[in-house]
């Protein structure tokens, strides 16, 4: 039962209402949408978290092992629940740079919505190849109306790196196919992870797990939530923490790099004495807790002492634009990026805004100054996103260049 199972972390993208938070709920037993606000406005506001393990008793593969059945585990699966408000773009960014693959839902009564294109070249711009697509809510269409829906999801698909994906239809309220959702599942290929390197770990968000008023001594360290890109982390390893805390200072605020050990990793429920890439884990540091309470060092990245690269407030990067501005319900072209206009970029799991101050003749290689400092790796994936009518819409992506 416990022996190590292939991992990977899958991100649920889509329109908003048309079903993620849901789904997963139905998949994992657990409702993401727990933020009072989420409650009270029924849409996914943070990214949202939750795990499965897929089990194959006999010939079924199942979310839960089934009574009389031999069952083993088959696959370890975290999810991150993205938000499909349109005005949570940055959000779902920083989610689709920690997934390995991902299920686009896709309401069959709605069909092709602003946030199920925009979503959809975010996973292509994060080049994710693996993807499953669902046809969902298909209690609430007729047949003729399905057939439609499969329709332009092909097209939609068509010359695009998920041009074979499976497309399954599906009604999480009554709970058709949802096995076939699982299966699908496992058949998602497992990326290979570089195991023999530096660590790099990506902090999607972090906590203080104390409840309040926890004695002192019984106080837990500040807890990292994220990804393991690459090598190797093991309980009691030093590690840093960059850009790491923001304090101000005269008006400015000053960056912090900070040193810490792990005292404790966990996946899902399970402790473990070390992590491989794979499925989101959490860390628990020695750190005050009040350093990462309410997600103060998301975005940051971690690896072992000394090894991180000094964080930058220059950027320079290749870039390139979508045809047209996606996410909203007009077709406009994309105008070129211009000298001085502001945009906001997503690289790993941090979002910072960024002044252009320099193109190159072909409006392709551009240079700008950040507002907000980023660890730079070079060859890193950014995803480029312009405030288009009070909104960050998601423009085109790029490569780091230094
Ligand atoms: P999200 O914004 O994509 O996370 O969507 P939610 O999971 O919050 O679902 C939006 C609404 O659609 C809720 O009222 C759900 O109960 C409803 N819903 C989700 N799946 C189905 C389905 O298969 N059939 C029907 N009829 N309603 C569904
Ligand atoms: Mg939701």
């Amino acid at each position: 039962m416990n022996k190590e199972v292939p991992e990977l972390n899958v991100g649920i993208v889509g329109h908003v209402d048309h079903g993620k938070t849901s789904l997963l709920s139905k998949l994992t037993g657990k409702f993401t949408d727990t933020h009072s606000e989420e409650l009270k406005r029924g849409i996914t506001i943070k990214l949202g978290y939750s795990e499965m393990t897929v089990y194959k008793c006999g010939n079924e593969y199942s979310n839960k092992e089934i009574k009389g059945k031999k069952c083993q585990s088959v696959r370890y699966v975290s999810f991150i629940d993205a938000p499909g408000h349109e005005m949570l773009m940055a959000t779902m960014l920083s989610g689709a740079a920690i997934i390995d693959a991902a299920i686009l839902v896709i309401a069959a009564n709605e069909g092709i919505k602003p946030q199920t294109r925009e979503h959809f070249m975010a996973l292509q711009a994060k080049k994710i190849k693996n993807i499953i697509v669902l046809q969902n809510k298909i209690d609430l269409v007729s047949k003729k109306k399905a057939v439609e829906n499969y329709n332009e999801i092909k097209k939609f698909l068509k010359g695009t790196i998920c041009e074979n994906a499976p497309i399954i239809p599906i009604s999480t309220l009554q709970e058709i196919n949802i096995e076939k959702v699982i299966e699908e599942i496992v058949k998602l290929e497992v990326p290979k992870k570089d195991i023999n390197t530096k660590p790099i770990f990506l902090v999607a968000r972090s906590f203080d797990i104390n409840k309040p008023g926890t004695k002192i001594e019984k106080l837990k360290g500040g807890v990292l939530g994220g990804i393991l890109k690459k090598g190797k982390l093991k309980v009691n390893d030093e590690i840093e923490i960059k850009p790491g805390l923001s304090t101000k200072k005269a008006n400015q605020e000053i960056y912090q790099t900070l040193t810490t050990k792990i005292i404790s990793l966990h996946k899902g429920a399970k402790e473990v004495n070390e992590a491989l890439p794979g499925a989101s884990i959490s860390i628990e540091t020695n750190l005050d807790p009040f350093l990462t309470k309410t997600d103060s060092l998301t975005g940051c990245l971690v690896s072992e002492k000394n090894n991180l690269p000094e964080i930058t407030y220059k950027l320079k990067l290749k870039s390139k634009l979508f045809e047209e501005i996606l996410g909203t319900l007009e077709h406009q072209k994309t105008e070129p990026i211009k000298i001085n206009e502001m945009l906001m970029l997503s690289v790993n799991t941090t979002i910072t805004v960024g002044v252009v101050e320099k193109i190159d003749k072909e409006g392709k290689e551009i240079e700008l100054s950040l507002k907000i400092p980023i660890v730079v790796i070079t060859g890193d994936n950014v995803g480029i996103a312009r405030n288009f009518q009070g909104h960050w819409r998601l423009i085109g992506w790029g490569e780091i260049i230094q």
